[in-house]
C-alpha cells in the first residue's frame, strides 16, 4: 500500500460540484481507499501569461489516498475520471473543467515521458500548498520539505471556500491508526 496525494482544480462548470464528485471518483476507483481530505480554495487564474482575472477563478482542493496502484496506473484512472467531466487539452494551462494532478506517491521520485513525481511546481503553488496543508498539517513534499515551510515562503494568497471537506474519513489523521486519542 502506498500513500498518493492528489491535487483537484476547476475554473469552468459548477466547480464545486465538480470537485466533490472528482472525490468520490478517485476513492471509488479499485485499489483506492481514502485517507484525507481538504476543504476548498479559491485563486485568480494562471496561464502561461501569469495571473489573469479576465479568466474564470479556480476551485482547487487535495485529497490523500492508500492505494494499491502503481503511480502510473493511478494516473490513468485520474486522466478517465477528467474525461468524464468533460476535460479537454488545447491551450497548455488553459481554463478546465477538471485537473487531477499526482503531486506525491510515498517518497519516490519519478520522470518519465507521461509522469514526473512530486509535481515539480507543486512546491510553488500556493493553491497546492495550502489545501495540502489542510488535508494533512504534517505533510512534506518529499525531496524538497515541510508543505508548512513551502507555503509560508511562497504566501498564501489562496480564499478559503466556506464548503465541508470533500470527504470526510473517521480517522484522518493516519488513515490507518485505530486510535483516536
Ligand atoms: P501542470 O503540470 O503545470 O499543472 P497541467 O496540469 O495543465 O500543467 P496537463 O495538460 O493537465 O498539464 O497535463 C499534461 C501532461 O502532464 C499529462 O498528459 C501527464 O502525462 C503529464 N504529467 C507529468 N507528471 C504529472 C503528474 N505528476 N500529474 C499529472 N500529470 C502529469
Ligand atoms: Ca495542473
Ligand atoms: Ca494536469
Amino acid at each position: 500500500m502506498s500513500r498518493a496525494v492528489v491535487a483537484l482544480g476547476a475554473n469552468l462548470g459548477d466547480r464545486g460540484s465538480t470537485l466533490r464528485a472528482a472525490a468520490a471518483a478517485i476513492v471509488a476507483l479499485p485499489g483506492v481507499r481514502p485517507v484525507a481530505s481538504s476543504r476548498e480554495v479559491e485563486s485568480i487564474a494562471v496561464t502561461l501569461d501569469g495571473p489573469d482575472t479576465t479568466k474564470p477563478r479556480y476551485r482547487n482542493a487535495v485529497v490523500i489516498v492508500d492505494t494499491d496502484l502503481e503511480p502510473q496506473e493511478l494516473l490513468d484512472a485520474l486522466h478517465g475520471i477528467e474525461d468524464a467531466h468533460g476535460r479537454t487539452r488545447e491551450v497548455r494551462w488553459g481554463d478546465r473543467t477538471l485537473d487531477l494532478d499526482l503531486v506525491a506517491y510515498d517518497d519516490v521520485s519519478i520522470d518519465t515521458v507521461t509522469l514526473t513525481v512530486p509535481h515539480p511546481r507543486a512546491g510553488e503553488r500556493a493553491f497546492v500548498l495550502a489545501p495540502w496543508h489542510d488535508a494533512d498539517p504534517d505533510a512534506v513534499l518529499p525531496g524538497v520539505g515541510p508543505v508548512a515551510d513551502l507555503l509560508a515562503r511562497v504566501g498564501d494568497d489562496t480564499e478559503r471556500v466556506d464548503e465541508p471537506r470533500l470527504f470526510d474519513v473517521p480517522t484522518r489523521a493516519s488513515g490507518a491508526e485505530t486510535s483516536d486519542s
